[in-house]
């Protein structure tokens, strides 16, 4: 039976855009092809409702507009809350976007002339009105080719301003590529064996910029004032350089648009800035990814050619406008995990509070009008079983359940709407888009209580009354599957691993595993307090057990998904998600 795209989903893409794909979720009659799960053009990978454990940093699928400019009429195209917003408001020049980009930025590259300039009619307005003219100056007098001129050996000549950290760093790759660099110093001779060391040419900044039409600018941009920047006419200017997002003036412009500004002629291209000089020089183990962005396409292919040269990946980010967020990405401090930070927390405190009154503070409360009343403090002798490994316990299934949980609603809302291309609520999308660290968080979560139950049965204490019978290994079993699964999921969803799977395959461990995996810890709970689950267990001033509690989200979540298994209610959605339209769009618009 088909399932549809439906509540699969634990972890969720950073991007909109690359929101949980929606895996086991490809009806039958819609092929989907064997494309690894962050190639651009593979299936609609953007469905939110559907897969609740998408890759980590699963890069650069395609945004729902993007997927279907691309004609791509017969694949599944399921889409994320995410990239139904996004794609009314951007789309990146090569159909790519950064994954290492919290929001993606209002890109103009799309807007962007074949010539490379901005089309006044589509493209944001220019924040300088000499703007579109000195693009059309550069690129009229040639002094700007995007072509790097060669030296005598055939190498390719460009130039390095400043000699930090940063510019030596970048150099010292750039002339492991074969380039010749020449390398500009305020004080050539100081810095002369440092920048040798690196296989570098120390310049003065003038002789430097004789050198080659492509400029990198490895100074801080605080100092740019200082650099002579009439010779920087008419370069393809690169620049590195970070912003921290408390430095931004209240034009919001990046340091970028602000360079473009002091230099008219030139053409400014952000890139490089997401590495940190130390990587650069020890060579890359994480994410290789590097956004480029500039207003002038053929300066932007140039710099992602450079940007390959030295082994790295370029994503093209459309125009300069992207630099805002661009050159703020190394700033960001866990701004996407603030919302399954929270929620985890919540849950966790919540459920603890709720250990520490029925396991410790009530029998002492309701005790306390008792004559010779004692404070009883041996209840806390088992805090770490009692309350931390069975909060965490909790936290992990209702985190699961999560994951899941708004897919489920998310079908439900376009099955009521009868079109997938209307906007979800926005508490919603943002539920969507916080899957992934949900599901980190679930993990954390399992992790701790795994760990704890391990430590107490190796000390003696059994894991299960021997009362139990079968029930009792049988729930142990489920625990260990859900934990064994669960790891399958996170590890699935690393785009190392993501990358080397199939659609398909990566779709059947986010989609059908994940689905597995909370029916296992639904058994788990249930095997475990199978008697104490629907009686009593209201004492303690009619407080339930967390058992009680951590046990409702799971089940409504599975009874939820079950109608939409129905093969009449699959196929509605399949059909949905494929693009079909029961009422109009603009019947919706006020909805
Ligand atoms: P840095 O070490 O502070 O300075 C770089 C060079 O700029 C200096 O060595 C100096 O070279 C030149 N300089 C300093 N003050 C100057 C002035 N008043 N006028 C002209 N030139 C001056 O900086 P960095 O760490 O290499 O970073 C350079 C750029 O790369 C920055 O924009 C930064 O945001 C960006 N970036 C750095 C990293 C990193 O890991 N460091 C990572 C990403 C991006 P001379 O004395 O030879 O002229």
């Amino acid at each position: 039976m088909a399932t549809n795209p439906a509540g699969t989903g634990i972890m969720e893409n950073i991007t909109p855009s690359d929101s949980p794909p929606s895996p086991s979720d490809a009806p039958p009659s819609s092929p989907v092809p064997s494309v690894p799960p962050n190639t651009p053009s593979s299936p609609s990978l953007s469905d939110p409702p559907t897969t609740p454990f998408p890759s980590l940093g699963q890069p650069s699928f395609p945004s729902a507009s993007q997927t279907r400019d691309a004609k791509m009429p017969d694949l599944p195209e399921m889409e994320s809350a995410g990239a139904q917003r996004q794609s009314q408001t951007s789309s990146s020049s090569s159909g790519k976007t950064s994954s290492l980009l919290r929001k993606k930025p209002r890109s103009r590259g799309a807007s962007e002339t074949s010539a490379g300039r901005i089309d006044p009619g589509t493209a944001f307005p220019p924040y300088d009105p000499r703007f579109s003219l000195s693009l059309s100056v550069s690129a009229a007098n040639g002094a700007a080719a995007a072509q790097l001129p060669l030296d005598d050996n055939g190498r390719k000549k460009i130039v390095v301003l400043g000699t930090g950290d940063f510019g030596l760093a970048l150099t010292t790759r750039l002339v492991q590529a074969n380039y010749r660099v020449a390398v500009g110093s305020r004080d050539p001779e100081r810095c002369r064996s440092k920048v040798e060391a690196t296989g570098g040419i120390p310049m003065t900044h003038a002789e430097a910029l004789r050198e080659s039409v492509v400029v990198v600018l490895a100074v801080p941009f605080q100092h740019t004032g200082s650099l002579p920047l009439s010779s920087l006419a008419n370069k393809i200017i690169i620049d590195v350089s970070n912003r921290n997002p408390k430095d931004r003036d209240s034009s919001g412009r990046s340091q970028a648009e602000h360079l473009q500004n002091l230099v008219p002629t030139a053409r400014v291209v952000k890139a490089f800035n997401v590495l940190s000089a130390y990587t650069l020089s020890r060579g890359i183990r994480g994410s290789k990814e590097v956004p480029v962005c500039g207003d002038d396409r053929d300066a932007r292919q140039l710099v992602s050619e450079i940007v390959k040269d030295i082994r790295l990946d370029p994503t093209d980010l459309g125009s300069l406008h992207s630099a805002r967020e661009v050159e703020e990405i190394p700033f960001q401090f866990f701004t996407e995990w603030k919302f399954g930070v929270v929620l985890s927390t919540v849950v966790w405190c919540l459920m603890f509070v709720i250990t520490l009154f029925r396991s410790q503070l009530c029998s002492n409360l309701e005790n306390m009008h008792k004559p010779n009343f004692t404070w009883d403090w041996s209840g806390f002798d088992g805090i770490m079983r009692d309350n931390v490994s069975s909060s965490s316990a909790a936290t992990a299934i209702t985190l699961l359940a999560l994951c899941y949980l708004p897919g489920v609603l998310a079908a439900y809302i376009q099955l009521a709407r009868g079109t997938k291309y209307s906007e979800f609520p926005l508490w919603l999308d943002t539920w969507l888009k916080g899957r992934k660290h949900i599901g980190i968080l679930m993990l954390w979560n399992a992790a701790i209580h795994a760990i704890l139950v391990l430590s107490y049965s190796m000390g003696g204490v059994g894991m299960y009354d021997s009362t139990y019978s079968w029930r009792g290994p049988t729930y142990v079993a489920c625990g260990a599957f859900t934990l064994l699964l669960a790891g399958v999921l996170g590890v699935a969803s690393l785009p190392s691993v993501s990358a080397s799977m199939t659609w398909r395959e990566f779709s059947f461990v986010q989609s059908r595993v994940g689905w597995l995996v909370l029916l296992l810890a639904s058994f788990h709970i249930i095997f475990n307090f199978w008697d104490s689950l629907v009686k009593d267990h209201f004492s303690c001033y009619f407080l339930p057990s967390i058992a009680q509690l951590c046990i409702v989200l799971p089940l409504l979540t599975l009874v939820l998904k079950l109608p939409l298994l129905t093969p009449c209610v699959d196929r509605s959605l399949t059909k949905i998600r494929q693009g079909y339209e029961r009422v109009s769009l603009n019947s919706l618009s006020g909805v």
